[in-house]
């Protein structure tokens, strides 16, 4: 099976061709756009590329394209991208109006560049389906409820994916045939011990999951991928009473407030420095005190959802850290990690620090908690939603 997965921003476009079949999958082309001011163009552009290089003969081979959406009016999951689809996105468009304006005109784009291809929409809240109300009701006011506003969680194919390979690592392949199928069969019943996850997705936006059994018990992030840890430049979460007054003491407008809340805050508000994580290191390590705030911060927010996925799956059999952070960063690994031995998690300073973009364990051999390092790769983890769901 030929599946695109299309990677839509509001001025960009990327794409990657899979090969899948049951034994998995391989990228077999790649290219991208950038400063799109006319997806349809590029889109065209990038199927008579496909067919020019000799990749396809015909754009009629793809069967499939996979979009990575984000947030849906009263729809989730991993769904046929259709018009149900679009209404859903068209109507958080306020929520989330960098990712759905692009990604519901580029469903439209697609039905038409390749009508015979099936269109498959796999939303970051997917993972979420099967948290308990207890977890995503806000102490809101019914009217506010009534309007979609609730926790919902984002990241959710990367997430998945931990909660497969973990699972797959720990020698737990029953979980990881659950995990796998979680969007065809819903929950499963595990026989024997619960296998318990906590996943800290960390990179330029970030976010930690507690997973039981294959399936997501809640996020850091909730209504918007604005809140949870600080991220890349986005505040993370905020008391909800320091927006007004903050518009009335420096006399900002909501708009003002709004752009400075997701351009201006998250470690590159807290530092001064950059958005990037290995630029605040850097200062920090040259002694920018602010920089280091930033980096504690961080790591003090990571470790507080750490805590409260702890007590909520009432221990912990693997912590796993994923995206370019999490990959990269042993620096925050250990931060994230240290004192928590009194929980079951031994780091070995060895392995975390010779591990880098790779797949390890890297706690120490008799730690009760295996800690683990497993590359994010949320293309491919697509394009096998796709493929799982259209075999
Ligand atoms: P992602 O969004 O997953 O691509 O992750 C991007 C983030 O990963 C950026 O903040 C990078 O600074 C960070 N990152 C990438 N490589 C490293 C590294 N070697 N050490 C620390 N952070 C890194």
């Amino acid at each position: 099976m030929l599946v695109l997965v299309a990677n839509l921003g509001s001025t960009s476009f990327k794409y990657r061709l899979f090969r899948m079949d049951e034994s998995g999958g391989e990228v077999i082309a790649k290219g991208g756009y950038e400063r799109v001011t006319d997806h349809a163009v590029v889109i065209e552009d990038a199927l008579a590329t496909l067919q020019r290089d000799g990749i396809i003969a015909s754009p009629d081979e793809i069967d499939a394209v996979g979009f990575k959406t984000v947030l849906g009016k009263d729809l989730s999951g991993c769904v046929i991208a259709d018009q149900k689809t679009i209404d859903a996105l068209d109507g958080f468009t306020a929520v989330a109006p960098a990712h759905n304006p692009p990604y519901a005109a580029g469903i439209r784009q697609f039905e038409k560049a390749l009508p015979k291809a099936r269109l498959v929409a796999l939303f970051e809240t997917a993972f979420y389906q099967w948290t308990s109300p207890a977890y995503y009701n806000y102490a809101i006011p019914q009217s506010w409820r009534d309007i979609g506003i609730r926790r919902y969680g984002f990241h959710g194919a990367s997430h998945k994916f931990i909660a497969e390979r973990s699972a797959d690592l720990c020698g737990r392949e029953d979980v990881a045939e659950i995990a796998r199928r979680l969007y065809l069969d819903g929950p499963q019943a595990v026989s024997g011990k619960p296998f318990r996850v906590i996943s800290c997705h960390l990179g330029g936006s970030s976010s930690v999951t507690g997973i039981r059994d294959g399936v997501a018990i809640g996020s850091s992030m909730g209504f918007s991928p604005q809140s949870g840890l600080p991220q890349n430049n986005r505040v993370g979460d905020l008391d909800s009473a320091a927006i007004p007054f903050a518009m009335r003491t420096l006399g900002i407008s909501l708009d003002e407030a709004e752009r400075q809340l997701t351009k201006e805050s998250g470690l590159l508000g807290l530092s001064g420095v950059s958005n990037d994580a290995r630029d605040i290191e850097a200062a920090a390590v040259q002694g920018n005190a602010a920089a280091q705030l930033s980096i504690d911060a961080n790591v003090h927010s990571i470790r507080h959802w750490i805590g409260a996925f702890l007590v909520d799956l009432g221990g912990l059999d693997a912590l796993v850290f994923t995206a370019g952070i999490g990959e990269n960063g042993a620096g925050s690994r250990a931060a994230v990690c240290k004192n928590l031995e009194a929980f079951g998690i031994h780091l070995d300073p060895v392995k975390n620090a010779a591990c880098r973009a790779t797949e390890a364990v890297i706690s120490t051999d008799d730690s009760p908690v295996k800690i683990i390092v497993i590359p994010a790769n949320e293309e491919l983890v697509l394009a096998r939603e796709v493929y799982r769901k259209l075999s």
